[in-house]
């Protein structure tokens, strides 16, 4: 495989595969562009190189065809304000017009089409309309690491018509790089910090986290199951009821690996799933009926903080509590503070996941952490030890 610091881009068309499924308000500005920066370093190495740029990627997820809340149009404005040159686009992302249309495009230029799952075909992953795709680019570079773990048609059958030109883009080796060193030569103590509101989906990495990690910190609605598989009460808070015996062995797991599991000790909680609700402390066993946890009490942000001050890598995924209404938002915080601590103390850190990067961007410290990664079923799954198909069909 080439590395995109080595290919020849001089006068090539290329294809780049980016995400920009970034999230809209109703009137459909961009609330968060940390997406559309990302892909900004592939588009300058293709431009200084002397190559042209078509961008394809998906927005939302519509169901049959057009419609305006899912159009990328946005993004071109966007994104020609960040670069501060031209960004053409074409309403269609397959047929005659914008292969011409590409074609045309002199380098330095660059094309956006428009979102990709107006077609049903990128997601059934039809070979067809992977190979209409394929005629838009010489050269296919895939920078999506937020779909890298779909066997899409933009992210993973479109590469078979490209043998000896696809390329990672620099997003996307740096997400392969950043998340190998940390499973495979990750400084200890090792701290995983799990949190949000689910354990489904979430079991198999802890599993696999059991084997590479000194301490597990699990807090947020998901730590719930596990305080009722130890016999607490826990009201009316967040349980999966489903995976209350799995979490049990997971706690059993933990102990034989010799992974300190750290559970919340309390908890901040209310008496409705509201910001307005009356909210007090209560031990996180001891949940009176009625009460709803919605995030970990100030003894376990202590304890959770001084874990974290004294380790050398930490991986962060999901948030403690329900951050996004200000009363539930302080053990996310607190624990973000501390990452921060770590890593400005030479720790190095890795958050990963939608909810846990909006945390530590609505704290204004995603530049104080060491890698904030743009996956995050991807990066699950990564984690898994999963092949993601769009990362394997360019290696392959
Ligand atoms: P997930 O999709 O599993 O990563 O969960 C993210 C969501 O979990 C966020 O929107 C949080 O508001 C929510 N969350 C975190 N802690 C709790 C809790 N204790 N109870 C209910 N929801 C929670």
């Amino acid at each position: 495989m080439v590395s995109i610091d080595q290919f020849d881009f001089f006068e090539k068309r290329v294809l780049i595969r980016v995400d920009y499924n970034v999230p809209l308000n109703e009137g459909l500005e961009i609330e968060d562009d940390t997406r559309i920066k990302a892909s900004i370093p592939s588009i300058d190495k293709v431009l200084d190189g002397g190559g042209s740029v078509v961008l394809m990627s998906h927005l939302g997820r519509p169901k049959n065809g057009y419609e305006k809340k899912f159009s990328l149009r946005p993004v071109q404005k966007h994104l020609a304000e960040l670069l501060n040159r031209d960004v053409e686009f074409s309403e269609e992302c397959v047929g005659e017009d914008v292969v011409l249309k590409t074609q045309q495009l002199l380098p330095g230029r660059i094309l956006l089409l428009e979102n990709l799952r107006f077609h049903q075909g990128e997601t059934s992953g039809d070979v067809s309309f992977s190979e209409e795709l394929s005629k838009l680019g010489d050269v296919y570079i895939n920078d999506a690491f937020g779909t890298s773990h779909r066997a899409h048609a933009s992210t993973s059958i479109i590469t078979r018509f490209f043998p000896g030109s696809k390329l990672f883009g620099v997003l996307l080796q740096g997400e392969i790089d950043n998340i190998e060193s940390i499973m495979h030569s990750a400084k200890h103590p090792f701290t995983a910090i799990l949190g949000g509101a689910k354990v489904a989906g979430k079991v198999e990495i802890i599993k696999q986290l059991l084997n590479k990690i000194d301490n597990l910190i699990v807090g947020g609605g998901m730590a719930f199951t596990f305080i009722k598989a130890r016999g607490g009460s826990v009201g009316s808070s967040l349980v999966d009821d489903s995976l209350i015996e799995l979490a049990g062995q997971l706690i059993e797991l933990a102990d034989e690996k010799s992974v300190h599991l750290h559970l919340p000790t309390d908890s901040i909680i209310a008496d409705n799933f509201s910001n307005d609700a009356t909210i007090r402390s209560a031990k996180i066993d001891e949940i009176p009926d009625g009460w709803t946890g919605l995030d970990i009490g100030p003894e376990t942000q202590t304890i959770f903080a001084d874990v974290i001050r004294s380790s050398r890598s930490i991986l962060w995924n999901g948030p403690m509590g329900v951050f996004e209404m200000s009363n539930f938002e302080a053990g996310t915080k607190n624990i973000a503070f501390a990452i921060v601590d770590a890593t400005s103390n030479g720790a190095f850190s890795l958050v990963g996941g939608g909810d846990s990067v909006s945390a530590i961007n609505k704290l204004g410290l995603s530049e104080k952490v060491s890698y904030v990664s743009t996956g995050g079923g991807a990066l699950l799954e990564y984690i898994e030890g999963k092949e993601l198909p769009g990362i394997k069909a360019i290696l392959n």
